[in-house]
């Protein structure tokens, strides 16, 4: 069967394997936060609606703007999208040339390769470490002449490690300006290990850094998909010029704007979350020691060739996690009760 016109290499790409969703389960699946909205979200998004036949404002410039005063930069410097990933995939178009190659672990965010390949880029894939954090050494290592972007995901999804200021000043100091370092920080709002680099406040004057955020974790707007990226001016500019048209629609834009505004009740949760990993950590490593140490509202239990059994024992239970075949299971923090019943599961499993 002929698959003309569409390009060979699509077949090759992995799908994005979204976390499971079934009615009445618990759902530790996709890396949300599991308190709803936050306060105001809901009214803006109503208030929104009443303009859904209009199109939105293009330059997302209300939000923009409050972003480039929180983050002290210029909101020239900063683009949004349909979600981060969205913005990855369109950072990889805007520098993309025919045998480019983008370098990151893996295992990592499993939308790299997929943007990497829809781009028309190489992907060079450096192994994690044995602790399952990112092999700095072997990633600078990777860095060749046809080398566009570098992606550093701290802290790292799947596996929960962050990256530490020495490995990134010591990424900036190897790596020529030409190739970008593309710093990940779409779980920044749960690292709590105040040694640990904010990407933005640290490297944001670089000229090759790019940090991606997102609405959708720690701010509760998964379903809404806002993702924006601080960078050099012409950088931000390139990928605004790669986004689709309206990209960010008016709820989207209203809701974000509200969820900034209660920034105090999201780092609220933000920290109820993390009180809560340490507590289940801890307790998933009396079962499974090798839990490594995690940063991000999730934590990554590397159970190899059982891992997919893990998942399934899980659902059987009702619970939903996010099994890598072959590799681990990635489960989110949830509430007190859901991750009791998580730590249920693991402890009749083994
Ligand atoms: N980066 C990382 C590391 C992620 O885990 C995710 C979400 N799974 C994203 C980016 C994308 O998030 P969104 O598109 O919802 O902004």
């Amino acid at each position: 069967m002929t698959t003309e016109p569409i390009r060979e290499d699509l077949a090759a790409i992995p799908r994005y394997v979204p976390g499971k969703a079934l009615p009445q389960a618990l759902k530790l699946s996709s890396n949300e936060v599991p308190y709803g909205p936050l306060p105001g979200v809901a009214e803006a998004i109503a208030d929104a609606a009443a303009n859904a036949h209009r199109y939105p404002d293009m330059g997302v410039t209300r939000l923009r703007d409050e972003l480039a005063a929180r983050l002290g930069v210029g909101a020239e410097r900063i683009a949004t999208g349909t979600g981060s990933v969205a913005l990855i995939g369109h950072l990889l178009q805007a520098v993309a040339s025919p045998g480019s190659e983008v370098v990151y672990s893996w295992r990592s965010f499993e939308a790299y390769p997929i943007a990497a390949t829809v781009a028309g880029m190489k992907s060079v894939q450096v192994p994690n470490t044995a602790d399952h954090r990112h092999d700095v050494e072997a990633m600078i290592a990777a860095v060749g002449p046809d080398t566009r972007a570098l992606i550093v995901c701290s802290p790292n999804n799947p596996t929960g490690p962050s990256v530490t200021a020495a490995e990134l000043d010591r990424i900036f100091a190897a790596v020529p300006e030409s190739v970008l370092v593309v710093i990940d920080e779409a779980y920044r709002e749960f690292v709590n290990d105040p040694s640990l680099p904010d990407g933005v406040e640290r490297y944001g004057d670089r000229p090759n850094a790019v940090v991606f955020r997102t609405f959708s974790k720690a701010w509760g707007l998964a379903g809404l998909r806002i993702g924006y990226m601080v960078a050099r001016a012409d950088v931000a500019d390139a990928v605004r010029r790669c986004v689709i048209p309206f990209a960010v629609n008016g709820p989207g834009q209203a809701a974000a704007l509200a969820a900034l505004e209660a920034e105090d009740e999201m780092r609220r949760r933000a920290a109820l979350v993390t009180s809560e990993r340490k507590r289940v950590v801890m307790a998933a490593r009396d079962l499974v020691p090798e839990v490594p140490q995690t940063q991000a509202n999730f934590f990554w239990l590397p159970l190899g060739e059982r891992a997919v059994e893990f998942a399934a024992h899980c659902e059987e239970r009702g619970i939903l996690v996010r099994p890598f075949a072959g590799d681990g299971v990635r489960v989110t923090i949830g509430l007190p009760e859901e991750n009791d019943a998580l730590l249920e599961a693991l402890r009749d499993w083994r």
